[in-house]
């Protein structure tokens, strides 16, 4: 594979030491800690948050090991998938020199990411069917691109893309591919984490935020070789995931019964939500959905998303977005939000 991390990461990155905290440097079994200038008197909440939390996360990682069926130390936690994008960016990308490949309609961050570091985002629009331009994407790869991102179910138009197309970039890009499958659990395709053994280049992101239901918690998974994670670990904040999120999410991880359910009720909803509102006069199409949402074209969509703001019903305007004109994202809610959509929406009146 031609895949050579060394020649990938910058230089700086490269050269430089980590911060080493004072938990770093000590293992073993101690019974007073007086390295780290804590308050030794506990806090004034009911649990150890005095203390410094693990900044290797060790027992999320080996729960999260089990569920998705990945060793430990191809796992790296941030706070959201927001981190890791960030923290990729800084890892690969020299700033003014290098650049990323985004495939838009996309997630707003990969951009909002790779520009705060001032790295050069080169975009490259999906089709029509909203797939990969695999004939575009080739001509734009140069010596300067140093990330791809694909984002499979796609945010915001739901579709995943096509595993066949995703194959062949992680075949002939020698940079690190991003799979953001943040959407992963409403799809029935499979995740790209088995891959994992088969493509050093691959970086797969998942995330607590949807179908945990863990979006205020702020944690994001990614997955990827070992030395790409360790990469990672180097340069995030010692203590990016703080104690009530790794406590809490320990207990969420231990309730996946919970999350099935939901995810069921999520799925159905969504093909009968996709039903109803491809009834409606002013629809234009409904977008097939792998996520927990709906792309939907309809007449004057600026419109119709006043007029549901006016009525207290909030959705997502997508309409002044390449390729989603006149779109609307909508999540999908309970059956009883899902039903109240509808009713309202019956009675907007197309001018
Ligand atoms: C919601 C979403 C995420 C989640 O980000 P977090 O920072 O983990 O909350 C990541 N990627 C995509 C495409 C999303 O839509």
């Amino acid at each position: 594979m031609r895949f050579n991390l060394e020649n990938l990461v910058r230089e700086n990155i490269k050269a430089m030491k980590p911060y080493s905290s004072a938990r770093h440097e000590f293992s073993g079994t101690a019974s007073v800690f007086m390295d780290a200038n804590e308050n030794p008197y506990g806090s004034a909440l009911p649990d150890n948050f005095n203390r410094y939390p693990d900044p290797l996360q060790r027992q999320v990682k080996e729960k999260l090991s089990q569920i998705k069926r990945v060793p430990s130390q191809n796992i790296f936690l941030g706070n959201g998938s927001d981190e890791a994008i960030d923290l990729l960016i800084r890892i690969f990308c020299e700033p003014g020199r290098n650049n990323v490949l985004i495939f838009p309609p996309t997630y707003g961050m990969y951009e909002v990411c790779a520009h705060v570091n001032n790295v050069q985002v080169k975009e490259i629009s999906l089709t029509p069917a909203f797939q990969l331009d695999m004939e575009a994407i080739e001509q734009s790869v140069d010596t300067g691109t140093k990330i791809i991102f694909i984002c499979s179910p796609n945010n915001p138009t739901g579709n995943s893309i096509e595993r066949n197309d995703i194959e062949i970039i992680l075949n002939n890009f020698d940079g690190p591919v991003v799979l953001d499958e943040a959407y992963i659990n409403y799809s029935s395709q499979r995740s790209f984490i088995p891959e994992l053994t088969e493509y050093p280049n691959l970086i797969v992101m998942q995330t607590l935020s949807k179908a945990w239901g863990l979006a205020g918690l702020r944690l994001g998974m990614l997955f990827a070789s070992p030395p790409v994670i360790d990469l990672l670990n180097k340069i995030k904040y010692p203590y990016n995931i703080n104690t009530a999120t790794q406590h809490l999410v320990l207990q969420a991880l231990d309730k996946r019964e919970w999350m099935n359910e939901h995810i069921a009720t999520t799925v159905k909803e969504r093909e009968l939500l996709k039903e109803n509102l491809s009834r409606l006069d002013f629809t234009l199409a409904v977008y097939p959905s792998d996520a927990n949402f709906l792309l939907v074209k309809m007449q004057n969509a600026n419109t119709i998303y006043n007029f549901l703001c006016s009525k207290g019903i909030i959705v997502r305007n997508r309409s002044n977005i390449n390729l989603c004109e006149d779109c609307l994202r909508i999540t999908i809610g309970t059956p009883e939000e899902n039903q109240k959509l509808l009713t309202v929406l019956k009675e907007y009146k197309p001018k």
